[in-house]
Parts: structure tokens; C-alpha cells; sequence
């Protein structure tokens, strides 16, 4: 891999994002703060860059350094969440900046395996931050990383089947410019080296690029066979008070959307059960909601309960319409709400 060649693209054309510090302030001796990268590339798990920008401006605006994201309740973190997905990533991204505003008095490790032991950073995540924050020379691969080394080398096995390989043949290649090499490489992956049609015209990697040279890159990376996802069932019961306010109540402290709300629910099993409401009164069906998790496949039949005087068997609280956007509501739950009610 030329990547002389890939950093002198890179200073020309890297993506403009709201926690990186350009090339060319990176040469006037700006650096990247830990906190912001750290945040962003939490949030980017599983996600993209178009998803993540508008979470990213909030979370910053409201907290701004790792200390007062420490400071600020759980709730409030979940709530701001809310969307996003993944949500024991923002359970362990408070316990991460409790951890770093009171045992490292603010200041972020700066080396991949010390980043490491803190809650809710992997080894991706420990090498994105030790790389572009303090240029430590250690390979960052994530999913465009991975395309792009499959491409260059015209790899015959699915990527994840050899991730260890991938990871060695990036760190052959770090050079100096460690923090600007990981980013060029994961540009290079997500404007021109697409998981549809790579522009091969374009790309500064082309003259020692296998796949190109095969006169089909886009047969690369080679596709492992997809596993079929696994289908649940249950049942989500919408209950509103004097035809307004919607009753949550909020899940468990362990599992699947932790400490996020919810509205009553059934377990959710491999067959569909038959229905117990929560409360009785004058139940209508309001059509199905489907819901696709990393695992298996949720189909939910949702109930809903107009008039209800109160839920006595169940701890929780009445939220008026208006306010649910404010609420830490998983995807799977709005969908559920908005078959009854449009906020
Ligand atoms: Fe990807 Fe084409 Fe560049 Fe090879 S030459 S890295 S296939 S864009």
C-alpha cells in the first residue's frame, strides 16, 4: 500500500466532521481531544456518520468535557440516546467518564490497552483513540477498513474470518502520521472505496491495488454466508389516560435496552402466546410492529387500552404526547406508540 500516496489524497480530501481536527491544522500543532474522539467513535458503532452528527452537536452541547458527562445522571444520557441503538453503550459510557473524570482526574489514557480496561472500550475503540489522538502506531480496522484491505489484496475469504490477518497487514502499513493514516484509510473506505462500485479512477491506492488489477473490485470483499436471523413474538400494550396521557414504565437493569422505558409488554418468545392485557378494560387491536435487532427478528401485535383510570400493578408514569421525544424511548418502542398515537 502506497501510503505516501494515500496521506497526500487525504490532505486534500478529508471529510469535514465535527470531532476531527483537519490535516492542515493537525500540521499547525492543533490536537484531537480524547473526549470528543472517544464520544464519537462510541456513537459510531453500528451506526453512521450521517446518524451520529446530530447526537454527537447534543451530547457536546450539554456536556462538553468528560466531566460533566460524569456528572449528569444516567437518565439524562439514556434520553439523549434514545434512537441511536445499542444502549449498553450509553450505560457504559457514563460508567467510562465516571471512571476517567475521578480515577484519571480527566485525562484520557493514551495507549491502546490501558484505554482498554475502561468500561465499553474495545480494541477497535482502544486503537481509534491511541491513533488519532496520540499518533501510537497500531492498526484501526473497522468495517470500511476491512473492505478497502480486501480490495488491495484481492482477498479469497470473508474479512471477518480472518480479522487478525486484516489487522496485521494494516499495522505493516502504519506510518508516522499514525492519527491521519487510521482516517485516510477509513475516508478512503467511505467516499471512494464504496461498498457498492469502487471509483478505482479516483483512488490513490489504484497502481498497487489487486482487486483493481483483477478487473472486478466490486466482487471483493468475498461475502460470508448470512446466518438466518431468528423470529420472536410477543405483545406491546399502548394505555392512555383519559384518551391523552401514555402510560411507560422503564426495563430492567440487565439485558436487551436496559434502563430504557418501554411500554408493558409481553416476554417476547419463539411462538407467538396468547394475550394477558395488564389491565382490564376495552382492548383494540392496533396492527403489528416489526422490529429487526442485531440477533433475531421481533414481531409485536400491539393493544391498545383508550380510557384506563390506572395501571395498579405496575410502577411507572403518564407522559402527555407531546412529551414522549423527551422520554429515553428505544426505536422498537416509538414504533409501538405510533401505531395508536402520532408524535
Ligand atoms: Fe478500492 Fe479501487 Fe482503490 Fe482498489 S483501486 S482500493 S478497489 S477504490
Amino acid at each position: 500500500m502506497n501510503t505516501a500516496r494515500l496521506l497526500q489524497w487525504y490532505d486534500q480530501n478529508a471529510r469535514d466532521l465535527p470531532w476531527r481536527v483537519s490535516p492542515a491544522d493537525i500540521r499547525l500543532g492543533k490536537k484531537p481531544d480524547p473526549y470528543r474522539v472517544w464520544l464519537s467513535e462510541i456513537m459510531l458503532q453500528q451506526t453512521t456518520v450521517g446518524v451520529v452528527k446530530n447526537y454527537y452537536i447534543r451530547f457536546l452541547q450539554y456536556w462538553p468535557n468528560v466531566h460533566k458527562l460524569a456528572a449528569a445522571p444516567l437518565e439524562e444520557v439514556l434520553k439523549l440516546w434514545a434512537g441511536l441503538g445499542y444502549y449498553a453503550r450509553a450505560t457504559n459510557l457514563h460508567a467510562c467518564a465516571n471512571v476517567v473524570s475521578t480515577q484519571f482526574d480527566g485525562i484520557f489514557p493514551t495507549d491502546n490497552l490501558s484505554l482498554q480496561q475502561l468500561p465499553g472500550i474495545g480494541p477497535y475503540t482502544g486503537a481509534a483513540i491511541s491513533a488519532i489522538c496520540f499518533d501510537q502506531k497500531v492498526a484501526v480496522v473497522d468495517g470500511n477498513v476491512e473492505r478497502v484491505s480486501a480490495r488491495l489484496t484481492a482477498l479469497q475469504i470473508p474479512p471477518r474470518e480472518v480479522k487478525k490477518e486484516i489487522c496485521k497487514f494494516i499495522q505493516n502499513h502504519v506510518p508516522t502520521r499514525a492519527g491521519d493514516f487510521a482516517q485516510a484509510i477509513m475516508d478512503l473506505g467511505a467516499t471512494v472505496c464504496t461498498p457498492g462500485i469502487p471509483q478505482c479512477g479516483i483512488c490513490p491506492l489504484k497502481s498497487g491495488c489487486a482487486g483493481f488489477a483483477s478487473g472486478n473490485p466490486a466482487t471483493f470483499p468475498i461475502r460470508a454466508k448470512k446466518k438466518k436471523r431468528p423470529h420472536r413474538y410477543g405483545h406491546a400494550f399502548v394505555v392512555q389516560r383519559r384518551g391523552e396521557q401514555v402510560f411507560l414504565q422503564k426495563r430492567g437493569s440487565k439485558g436487551l435496552l436496559a434502563k430504557m422505558s418501554e411500554v408493558p409488554n409481553s416476554s417476547w418468545d419463539e411462538k407467538q402466546s396468547k394475550v394477558i392485557f395488564p389491565t382490564s378494560g376495552n382492548w383494540t387491536a392496533a396492527g403489528t410492529v416489526v422490529h429487526i435487532f442485531t440477533h433475531f427478528r421481533l414481531e409485536l401485535e400491539v393493544w391498545y387500552l383508550m380510557d384506563c383510570d390506572g395501571m395498579p400493578d405496575h410502577v411507572g408514569w403518564w407522559v402527555a404526547p407531546q412529551s414522549l421525544e423527551g422520554e429515553a424511548l428505544p426505536s422498537l418502542f416509538k414504533k409501538v406508540i405510533a401505531k395508536v398515537i402520532s408524535f
